[in-house]
């Protein structure tokens, strides 16, 4: 028998409204022993069903839920959420023409817990949740059934799991192992993607729409592109026709990949046109400010400074620091392009910090566009948690 979890009266409101998580303190009782990521039934107190989900005994979001129906966990149920998640972006891989997307965004597929990123024809998986976990031969069958010419790999090399009461792992799931480099395109630009070893599935897809659009600030322009990870949007600036690009990263892998797409996309190098730099970015700015080096568009692209609420002070100030230092090394009308992939910063904290950054370069600054993840990283209306990528083109004067 499916176990059941009944919510604390008055603690049914935000399932009701199909947000997919139930937390410790609204449980009152669980009925049944359900094990590790097990599918339950969930109730409000009154006794009335409410939706299926996953337990996680370890974690303070005690379920997940699946389904707000009544139906099977199984693979025929994750087909056709699978299949729900492709049609949904079909028209933007057509558009961009992809071979490289996001195919499952989690909560905002309604697959809480699971990531999946497909690249050419492998399927990358990302498992954080006690339920995905439990559901991997389901999914994997899934995934089968929806593309059968696929390859799968798992990649949940992610310290979140731990919450989950789950061990990091990786490995093939079917068919095999991911070579060194498989290609992707998007807009017209070929990335090389490493699976294996890159960082998160291989690659930054949520920036897509980010450096689609940071293309029209750039030609003829002197660029310096900070955290470039395997050259992003210092691909996109060669192709807009950026006079110098300076890429600067820690990760020489990420760098010399970098270096590997501009040659593969057949751009001119030559004469430094483009420059690939092992620098850390909170050094060079304050070096490039001290010597009085100047650009005339910097893009500024940090990984996650706020992995929980503890961290959101210090990475305010984080965000401050290296915006006020890119202020500072901008020619009077030049254009910052600036992110935040910190979910717990909202999107006007973020444009406050700007604004504060702007007082302390003492530059004049104004938000001329804004950014959001690109549309296959898409949010659900009932779980705006979904939202987490924001930006700016800022004139610096
Ligand atoms: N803009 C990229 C994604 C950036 S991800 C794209 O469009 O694909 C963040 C990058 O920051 C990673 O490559 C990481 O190696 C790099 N990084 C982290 N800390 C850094 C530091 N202090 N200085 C330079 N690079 C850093």
């Amino acid at each position: 028998m499916t176990s059941a979890i009944y919510l604390v009266k008055g603690r049914d409101k935000s399932l009701r409204r199909k947000h997919p998580w139930v937390f410790s303190r609204g449980i009152q009782r669980i009925e049944g022993e359900p094990t590790l990521g097990e599918t339950v039934d969930v109730y409000a107190n009154d006794g009335q069903w409410l939706a299926k989900a996953a337990y996680s005994p370890h974690s303070q979001i005690r379920a997940r839920v699946w389904s707000f129906e009544k139906e099977d966990i199984d693979s025929a149920f994750f087909v056709k959420r699978i299949r729900q998640a492709q049609m949904l972006r079909d028209d933007f891989i057509e558009r961009d023409g992809l071979t490289g997307y996001r195919l499952i965004a989690a909560e905002s597929d309604g697959l809480p817990g699971i990531t999946i990123d497909k690249y050419d024809n492998y399927l990358v998986c990302q498992l954080l949740s006690a339920g995905a976990e439990y559901q991997k031969d389901a999914l994997v069958k899934a995934l089968n059934t929806c593309f059968p010419d696929c390859h799968i790999y798992e990649r949940s090399d992610v310290a979140v799991r731990k919450k989950e009461g789950l061990e990091e792992r990786v490995g093939v799931l079917h068919g095999e192992l991911p070579p060194k480099s498989v290609v992707i395109e998007e807009n017209g630009i070929k990335i090389n993607v490493d699976i294996v070893n890159g960082h998160k599935t291989g690659f930054y897809l949520d920036q897509r729409d980010s450096r689609f659009q940071s293309m029209k600030y750039v030609k003829d322009k002197d660029v310096l592109n900070c955290f470039s990870y395997t050259g992003g949007f210092g691909l996109y600036a060669l192709k807009g026709g950026a006079k110098r690009v300076i890429n600067a990263d820690v990760s020489q892998p990420a760098l010399d990949t970098a270096k590997f797409n501009a040659e593969l996309n057949e751009f001119d190098i030559s004469k430094k046109r483009a420059v690939f730099l092992n620098a850390d970015v909170f050094k060079l700015l304050r070096e490039y400010r001290d010597q009085g080096t100047k650009f005339d568009v910097v893009i500024m692209d940090p990984p996650k400074f706020a992995e929980s609420k503890a961290q959101l002070t210090g990475a305010c100030r984080g965000y401050k620091d290296i915006n006020m230092l890119a202020m500072q090394i901008l020619k009077p009308g030049g254009t910052l392009l600036t992110y935040s992939c910190s979910g717990l910063m909202e999107q006007a904290l973020f444009q406050k910090i700007i604004a504060d950054a702007a007082l302390d370069a003492g530059r004049d600054v104004k938000f001329v566009e804004r950014f959001e993840q690109a549309a296959d990283h898409p949010t659900d209306t009932a779980y705006p948690e979904g939202f987490y990528l924001k930006g700016f083109a800022c004139k610096v004067f």
